[in-house]
C-alpha cells in the first residue's frame, strides 16, 4: 500500500490487519516511521521509482493499493512537476512492476488504483459515471486520468487492475488543507469561543461528500471482485461548500454561520468544478457496495469529533 499514513491508508490499514492480512505499506522519507503499528513500513519516496518497483518484486504481494501521492487539487497548482510524478509515474511504476510480478510468479496480482472525480474536469453531464469523457482540468486531474488510462492499458495487458474513481470522501481524520475539516473544526472552535472567524474560498462550489471507510470498502471490493474494471464510487448527491457550512455550524449550535465565515477571494481556485456528483449504481449493482454514512451523519461525525478536540462544555 502507498499512502498508507494517510486519511484512507489509514482505514485501509484498520481493515485489512481486521481480516489477518499481512500489511506492507510505503512511508515518505523523513517522516516519522510508526512503530509497532501490526504492519511493516518502508520508508520509500513515491519520486524514487527504482525503489518503488523493487520492492513490489521483493515482497510480491497478492493486491497492491495505490494511495499515495499529492492529493490536493490546491497544492497540484503549486507543484503541477511534482503531482504529476507522484500521481502519475508512481502508479505506472506500481502496475509495472505488479505485471512483473504477476508475470514471473504465475500468481495473479491484482491492483487498486484510487483514482478521483478530477479526472472528469467541468463534466456536461450529472451525474458522472464510468462512461464520462475523461477530460481533467488541472494538474491534479490530468496526472490522475493519466494513471486512470494507464490502469486500463494494463488490465488489458492481463493484470486485474481497479480504478476507483473516488469522489469527495472526508472523515474526522481529513488534514484542514480539505474545506471540510477546515469547516468543521471552524464551527467546533467558534462555538467554543476559540475563534472568531471562518476565511474560505468558493462557497458556491458543489460536490459529493461521503464517508471515508466506506470509500475504502469499496476499494477492497473491487479487489476482490471477479472483474477488474472502472468503480465510481459516490454518494449520488452534490452539495454546496455553503451547505456543509450551514449544516457543521447548525451541528454545532450556530444558526447565523453568515456572521463568522468570510470570503477571501485568494482562495479560489482557477479550473475549480462547479459541480462535481457521482452515480454510484455500478459499484451497489456489481461490488455490493452500501454507504453507512448520508451527509448528515458525515457532517455530524467530524463536527462531533472536533467539538471533543476543542473541548468545554457539551
Ligand atoms: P478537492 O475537491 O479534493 O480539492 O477538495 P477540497 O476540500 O480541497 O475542495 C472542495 C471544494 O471546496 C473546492 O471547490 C474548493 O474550491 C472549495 N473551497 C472553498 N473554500 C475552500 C477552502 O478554504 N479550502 C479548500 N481546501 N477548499 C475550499
Amino acid at each position: 500500500m502507498t499512502g498508507a499514513t494517510g486519511q484512507d491508508g489509514s482505514y485501509l490499514v484498520e481493515r485489512l490487519l481486521a481480516e489477518g492480512v499481512v500489511v506492507h505499506g510505503t512511508v515518505r522519507p523523513g517522516d516519522e516511521v510508526p512503530v509497532g503499528v501490526g504492519w511493516t513500513p518502508h520508508a520509500v519516496d513515491l519520486a524514487d521509482r527504482d525503489g518503488l518497483r523493487a520492492l513490489v518484486l521483493r515482497l510480491a504481494p497478492d493486491e497492491v493499493y495505490n494511495l499515495g501521492g499529492i492529493s490536493s487539487v490546491a497544492r497540484s497548482w503549486a507543484e503541477p512537476e511534482a503531482t504529476a510524478e507522484l500521481s502519475g509515474l508512481a502508479p505506472l511504476a506500481l502496475l509495472d512492476a505488479a505485471l512483473a510480478v504477476q508475470d514471473a510468479s504465475g500468481r495473479a496480482v491484482r491492483v487498486v488504483q484510487a483514482s478521483s472525480a478530477e479526472i472528469f474536469g467541468h463534466p456536461d453531464r450529472v451525474p458522472q459515471d464510468e462512461s464520462t469523457p475523461v477530460a481533467p482540468r488541472n494538474p491534479y486531474g490530468a496526472a490522475k486520468a493519466f494513471a486512470h488510462h494507464l490502469a486500463a492499458v494494463y488490465r488489458e495487458r492481463g493484470l486485474h487492475v481497479a480504478s476507483c474513481v473516488l469522489f469527495n470522501h472526508e472523515s474526522p481524520r481529513r488534514p484542514e488543507t480539505f474545506v471540510t475539516r477546515k469547516i468543521t473544526r471552524g464551527a467546533a472552535r467558534i462555538a467554543r469561543g476559540l475563534d472568531d472567524r471562518l476565511v474560505l474560498g468558493n462557497l458556491a462550489a458543489r460536490r459529493d461528500w461521503g464517508w471515508a471507510p466506506d470509500y475504502v470498502d469499496a476499494m477492497v471490493r473491487a479487489a476482490r471482485h471477479d472483474g477488474a474494471g472502472d468503480w465510481v464510487v459516490a454518494t449520488g448527491r452534490a452539495h454546496a461548500v455553503e451547505d456543509f457550512v450551514r449544516a457543521a455550524f447548525a451541528r454545532a449550535g450556530i444558526d447565523d454561520w453568515e456572521r463568522y465565515v468570510h470570503v477571501d477571494t485568494g482562495l479560489l481556485r482557477p479550473g475549480d468544478a462547479p459541480e462535481l456528483v457521482g452515480d454510484p449504481g455500478r459499484a451497489e449493482r456489481e461490488l455490493g457496495w452500501t454507504r453507512t454514512h448520508d451527509f448528515e451523519a458525515l457532517v455530524g461525525a467530524m463536527v462531533d469529533h472536533d467539538l471533543a478536540v476543542a473541548g468545554g462544555a457539551a
